[in-house]
């Protein structure tokens, strides 16, 4: 399956429902506007491709609603050439987002199967990222640090280890709380041992778990 003018011009309507839901980056719209969606989707789904809602993509899984993921990406601040961690790779999805716009990106995920799907996937529709299988809570202590980094599910706790991972100034986006739902929380490092915390709304992710699974 390719992209067509088709897919675009719903691409299009997507970017100005997200933009109407209260999305003013551009960078991010431009990004959004993009990526091929469908391509991500289960063979069952892809007519729901260009619907802001998550949908199944197998092992227990979902991609990311694509307004959830406009709405990280934009308290993010990815800047062209960031170093961006990403935990949670899932569909892959988010992470193209993150190559559209211009960031270098490392991204890990606990699910061997998905893991493996979308390390050949992506780079076959030209997204070349750092692809690992492990236990995002644990970050990537040796890639380390970086510029930005993304959590795409929901933590019971907040990740420590990352916290160590983040430069001073920069910042990491997770979602916080209960397994019904997170607040989503943006957390700038100001100094070696200082950060500030702000917080942004709630929304619903699969949770984060502990340890890789096969
Ligand atoms: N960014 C994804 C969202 C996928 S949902 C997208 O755009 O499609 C969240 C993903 O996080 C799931 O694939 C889940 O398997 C993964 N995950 C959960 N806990 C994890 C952990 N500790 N380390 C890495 N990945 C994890």
């Amino acid at each position: 399956m390719k992209d067509s003018f088709r897919h675009k011009g719903l691409r299009n309507k997507l970017v100005e429902e997200i933009r109407l839901k209260g999305i003013d980056d551009e960078r991010v719209l431009q990004a959004i506007m993009k990526v091929p969606r469908h391509l991500f989707m289960d063979t069952g789904f892809v007519k729901f491709a260009y619907k802001d809602q998550a949908f199944p993509i197998g092992s227990g899984q979902t991609i990311s609603q694509p307004y959830t993921v406009a709405y990280q990406t934009r308290l993010l601040d990815v800047h062209r050439h960031c170093k961006v961690l990403e935990i949670g790779t899932g569909s892959g999805y988010q992470t193209a987002v993150l190559l559209e716009m211009g960031a270098k990106v490392y991204t890990i995920e606990r699910q061997r199967e998905l893991y493996l799907k979308v390390q050949s996937f992506l780079p076959s529709i030209g997204y070349n990222a750092n692809f690992f299988y492990g236990d995002g809570y644990e970050g990537l202590e040796s890639y380390g640090p970086f510029d930005r980094i993304l959590v795409t599910a929901g933590a019971t706790e907040m990740p420590e280890k990352l916290l160590a991972q983040i430069k001073t100034g920069g910042i990491m986006v997770v979602p916080l709380g209960g397994s019904d739902s997170q607040v989503m929380t943006r957390i700038v490092r100001t100094g070696d041992d200082s950060f500030e915390k702000t917080e942004h709304g709630r929304f619903v992710f699969v949770p984060l778990l502990k340890g890789r699974s096969m």
